[in-house]
């Protein structure tokens, strides 16, 4: 049995989470494998490592001096190796870095990358683990995506016999020897690929909250976690504007049918949320939508023409006028003779009149309206698939609290139902469905 386990920047942020980290590798000797992030924020008016190193860079590249800043890094770094008593020396690798820096050989992707770096030599030592260093089995491609074979060769060679380690997240080694980092967040992406090499047994991720939550706890108070997800929800749940792992992360565990588990450092006894291909067993039977998620500013634009149900090639028209502007619809509800097609607000905005235009030359409406200030929610959930009245009791519960419903959706797989309100009920639809399906 093994474990991946993955501790997200606030698990990192000071001695007091480190000793958190160690009581829950030491509680499961299957967790020998550890990526770490850079030191987060301590709290809310706190820096990450991360941003303060790009802030860092930033100095460099208009010519000022970034000693102050760098100062702010290093210190959090020997803040917490003197807190917990661990013998290491950072000083001379720290000046060793500053002087690369100020004479210009480092890239952003390297001095970004040193947050993590510093990061996994601590909590390396502090645990008793082995350092294993990303540049040696993370390798990129010349195009910039990981060569998977390659990099889950190496690294399975440097676990060998290895009782325990510890791997820096976020980075790896592009094939001419520099640094690379991945996109924001993306020490995710190299715990899922170490679990994946391996072929852990569960991926654990370990943040501040105690698994992915059914709605925005900035809209409903308190949300529930989702206990179980699949991939294909946790799809539908992040398209509709949920925020939950780095995009890359799901590819690479999934390939090897390797489930994610998201767990709280704060919170260690919760179980979190297990995200796997499918459950063959319902923990929750009653519980029919596993997620409600959703995005404001959307744009629909509505056209209707007599007997176009009978014509060939109107949508097509339509679709064309909008690939010409490089637009990806979003949704595309239609009725009998008339067809919408929603859109993001920001993308069609600057084309909107040429748009018009073109529809109203090539496919010649008998009306053509545009709506925006929309808001789209979607109700994500396995279990809605074929079971009647699911979609009743959503608009019923919108009725009741007077949301007009401005377009509904369903995808083909029937895994969520989404459905169009204006902006200023967005809130409002989150709240009324959260109350009317989560007891
Ligand atoms: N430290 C990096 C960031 O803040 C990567 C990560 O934590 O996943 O984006």
């Amino acid at each position: 049995m093994l474990k991946v386990t993955k501790f997200g920047g606030s698990s990192m942020a000071d001695a007091a989470q480190y000793k958190k980290v160690r009581d829950i590798l030491r509680s499961d000797p299957t967790r020998r494998i550890v990526v770490v992030s850079a030191a987060g924020k301590r709290d809310r008016n706190d820096h990450k490592i991360t941003d303060l190193l790009y802030l860092c860079y930033a100095h460099t590249q208009y010519g000022v001096d970034c000693t102050g800043v760098f100062e702010m890094v290093t210190s959090r770094y020997l803040q917490i190796r003197d807190a917990l008593g661990i013998r290491l020396d950072l000083e001379t690798e720290f000046a060793a870095l500053k002087q690369r820096l100020d004479e210009g050989a480092v890239t952003q992707d390297e001095l970004v990358s040193r947050g993590e770096y510093f990061s996994a030599r601590l909590m390396a030592a502090y645990l008793g683990f082995r350092f294993i260093d990303a540049v040696d089995w993370v390798k990129f491609r010349l195009d910039g995506t990981v060569d998977q074979e390659t990099s889950y060769e190496a690294l399975r060679d440097l676990v060998v016999q290895c009782p325990g380690a510890v791997i820096p997240g976020f980075y790896g080694l592009m094939p001419d020897g520099h640094i690379r980092t991945f996109s924001r967040g993306g020490s995710d992406i190299t715990g899922a690929l170490a679990a994946a090499a391996l072929n852990a047994d569960v991926y654990e991720n370990w943040t501040d909250v105690s698994g992915i939550l059914m709605a925005d706890p900035r809209i409903v108070d308190d949300p529930q976690p989702i206990p179980e997800v699949t991939y294909d929800e946790l799809r539908e749940l992040s398209y509709s504007g949920a925020q939950v792992l780095h995009e890359g992360t799901i590819f690479p565990v999934r390939e090897k049918g390797i489930p994610v588990n998201i767990r709280n450092t704060n919170a260690p006894d919760d179980v979190g949320t297990m995200i796997k291909e499918r459950f063959d067993q319902d923990s929750d039977p009653k519980r029919f939508i596993t997620g409600i998620t959703g995005k404001k500013d959307f744009t629909i634009i509505s056209l209707s023409k007599r007997g176009m149900s009978n014509q060939v090639g109107v949508l097509r028209k339509v679709l064309s006028v909008l690939e010409r502007h490089e637009i990806s619809v979003d949704y595309v509800p239609n009725g009998i003779d008339n067809v919408s097609v929603v859109m993001p607000t920001e993308a069609v905005a600057p084309h909107l009149y040429a748009i018009l235009g073109e529809i109203q030359q090539e496919v010649e409406p008998d009306t053509l309206d545009v709506h925006d200030q929309i808001a789209v929610v979607a109700a994500v959930g396995r279990k809605m698939a074929f079971r009647p009245g699911i979609s009743g009791q959503i608009f019923a519960a919108l009725g009741e609290a007077d949301i007009n419903i401005r377009m509904i959706n369903q995808g083909p797989d029937e895994l969520n139902i989404i459905f169009g309100v204006d902006n200023r009920d967005f809130k409002a639809a989150i709240r009324v469905l959260y109350n009317s399906f989560v007891m």
